[in-house]
């Protein structure tokens, strides 16, 4: 940790503060983006040592340290390290395979990133790993799926497309007294508004591609661990071999300064059109933890500081066909995967084609909303645009 940047300096501060080396940079204020793979060493003594700052461009330079360090301020003082990969879904690969070995049982949250499951069904089952899915609300109640190799517990809070709110808390008291690992896909708070490793959790990754990018235009990941799973990612991301492109680690560094107020944005803009779409009478559910009704409600107040600006609606049931022309009116909200950045975007999603250890019954269509910075008076509009397209069209 960078001693110039004390963690008694709000976030805010530290986000526009820390890995900055002004004198380095000949008074600019940005590290200039260095594209590298050899770096030259001094004298035949020092290449021998591998003696050197910077080594080699895989393991970092100038522009990549500058960009670790402002997550590590972010992520607060249990932060041991920062490692950069080129996405998110390779952030969750990653710290999986530097923490597993053949032979371990992992315990995963039934409400993960659908490619987190396919990559432990996939891969991990291939290397002898076998995973076991667990509902998002059991609580301490996940003792009993422990068994004596269960060496780690993956959760997503709240999960991307449903929203159900785990008890990390719960989760990691009864993990770690077990010897587990918690890791914890926190990309939807990020660490501005989810401290997850001061919560206990011991890997914390980011699918940087979305609210730390925050403009939509580069694939980027994350994994902050502490002093005790530090060193396993580190070595796994040094075995491995994977890296992120300069540029895209200059644009995350620069997602990152203004993070606080995109995502401050987003928090309130979402809270707003959450209220809203729970008023219609199109609306029969609003997933959002950030509303006093959701069931996830205290564990949102309790652990988290803010919420972005993904959520999900159920509608009361409506025929596809009719969703499906509301979509096609809607003109403020665009349809595509990903999130994060700052346009709105509305898809369909359907839970219940990957689920197993829940039920996932809605009970209705279901969108997923990403309130993006536009005005929230234009969105309404637009979606009230796209509500009576969708009474048309029943
Ligand atoms: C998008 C996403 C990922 C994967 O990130 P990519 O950068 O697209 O690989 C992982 N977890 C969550 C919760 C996501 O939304």
């Amino acid at each position: 940790m960078d001693s110039s940047h004390p963690q008694e300096q709000h976030a805010e501060t530290r986000l526009v503060t820390s890995g900055r080396d002004t004198k380095a940079q000949k008074g600019f204020v940005n590290p200039p983006v260095f594209h590298g793979s050899t770096v030259l060493y001094p004298t035949a003594e020092d290449l021998h040592a591998h003696r050197g700052e910077f080594t080699y461009g895989r393991h970092g330079s100038p522009t990549t340290k500058a960009f670790q360090e402002t997550l590590m301020a972010l992520e607060g003082p249990q932060c041991a390290g920062v490692g950069i990969v080129p996405s998110g879904l390779s952030a969750i690969s990653t710290t999986l395979l530097s923490v597993l070995k053949t032979g371990d049982h992992l315990l995963v949250c039934d409400n993960v990133y659908r490619p987190s499951r396919n990559f432990c069904n996939g891969m991990l089952a291939r290397y002898g790993v076998e995973t076991t899915y667990f509902d998002p609300m059991i609580g301490a109640g996940i003792e009993k799926l422990f068994k004596p190799n269960t060496r780690a517990v993956l959760v997503e809070a709240p999960g991307s497309q449903s929203f159900e709110m785990p008890d990390i808390r719960a989760i990691a008291e009864v993990a770690h007294s077990r010897g587990a690992l918690v890791i914890d896909d926190n990309t939807w708070a990020t660490p501005l508004y989810h401290r997850s490793l001061d919560q206990g959790v011991d890997i914390s990754m980011q699918a940087a591609t979305k609210y730390i990018g925050g403009h939509s235009d580069i694939m980027f990941g994350t994994v902050s661990a502490n002093a005790k799973a530090w060193p396993m990612v580190a070595e796994g991301i040094r075995l491995l071999g994977v890296c992120a492109g300069p540029d895209d680690v200059f644009l995350a560094l620069r997602g990152l300064r203004t993070l606080s107020v995109r995502l401050a944005q987003h928090h309130r803009s979402g809270l707003d059109m959450a209220r809203w779409l729970a008023g219609r009478p199109e609306v029969a559910r609003v997933l959002h933890p950030g509303l006093e009704t959701d069931p996830g409600h205290a564990i949102w107040k309790r652990d988290f500081t803010g919420a972005s600006g993904l959520f999900s609606i159920v509608l009361k049931p409506t025929p596809q066909k009719a969703v499906d022309t509301m979509l096609n009116t809607l003109q403020l909200f665009g349809m595509g995967f990903s999130w994060g950045g700052f346009e709105s975007l509305a898809i369909p999603f359907d839970c219940d084609a990957y689920r197993t250890a829940t039920k996932w019954a809605p009970g209705g269509p279901t969108l997923r909303l990403h309130i993006g910075l536009e005005s929230v008076d234009d969105l309404k509009a637009d979606l009230d645009r796209g509500f009576a397209a969708l009474k048309a069209a029943m």
